[in-house]
């Protein structure tokens, strides 16, 4: 699934090269999770201002109003001047004077969205108004992220996988930025001491930022919008390493299932 690295790799992969495009044409595929919301011809002639990123979601700005995009499990976008044909799983296309966007979503779970009114309009906010701090910006800040912990009692890792505290860790870095931590993921987040969050604030914005330097994480098939796959993946000192010696203290890894997800740790470095 689309992580906050891979939905910003994403951005950057086509950002600048649409910026400044017009709208030719929309074609729509098959049901996304969410309808678009307009009829596709209104956005011809659009002209798309910028593409930003907020949690796992895409908002390009267009002169009116905005398309909210979100991969959903299994989405990617290309953005190139001349694609493939159209395949069974490309489900929203936008035609540009620079070049064409095509979201392949095999899954569906992913969408775009036109939000006339721009971000801050009910229809946006219905979507973008839970979220948490962004991790690699400012507003990330560490006596709130303590206070916020501090009033939950849910274990650790599903406080993290929730968003609203802070957004865009799925299963891969919250696993990752515990170890590194050195937190047991079952631990209840009010009980976590100020160094510890310090810690764990730290290690959010190293393992989100090794991922983004690495071009994310390819577990199935994610690839950028310039059809390039990440690495991160290969990397991970835990994630989907059970049954694996820990890189830092030979110790077996260990598994276990948290909220229908399955929670990878080293015992002996992740203490509760
Ligand atoms: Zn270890």
């Amino acid at each position: 699934m689309p992580e906050l690295p891979e939905v910003e790799v994403t951005r950057l992969s086509f950002a600048q090269r649409i910026t400044g495009a017009k709208v030719v044409s929309v074609r729509l595929g098959k049901a996304l999770r969410w309808p678009l919301g307009c009829p596709p011809a209104q956005l011809a002639g659009r002209s798309v201002l910028a593409v930003r990123r907020r949690g796992k979601y895409l908002l390009i700005d267009l002169d009116q109003g905005l398309l909210l995009v979100h991969l959903g499990m299994s989405g990617r976008l290309s953005f190139a001047r001349h694609l493939p044909a159209v395949g069974n799983h490309d489900h929203f296309e936008m035609v540009t004077t620079g070049g064409t966007l095509r979201l392949t979503d095999p899954r569906r779970f992913g969408a775009v969205v036109y939000v006339a009114a721009g971000e801050d309009a009910p229809a946006a906010r219905k979507l973008l108004g839970k979220l948490g701090a962004e991790p690699l910006s400012e507003e990330f800040d560490v006596n709130q992220f303590y206070a916020g912990l501090k009033r939950r009692k849910a274990a650790i890792k599903q406080v993290l996988l929730a968003g609203d505290l802070v957004v865009g860790l799925g299963n891969i870095y919250a696993c990752e930025a515990l170890f590194l931590a050195g937190i047991r993921p079952t631990v209840s987040a009010a009980r976590l001491s100020r160094p510890r969050v310090a810690k764990l604030h730290a290690a959010i914005r190293d393992v989100l930022a090794r991922a983004l330097a690495k071009g994310g994480s390819t577990l199935r098939d994610f690839s950028s919008a310039k059809g390039q796959c990440g690495h991160f993946q290969f990397e991970t000192m835990v994630y989907a390493r059970q049954g694996q010696t820990c890189r830092v203290c030979a110790t077996v890894i260990r598994s276990l299932r948290q909220g229908q997800r399955s929670t990878f740790y080293c015992p002996h470095c992740q203490i509760s």
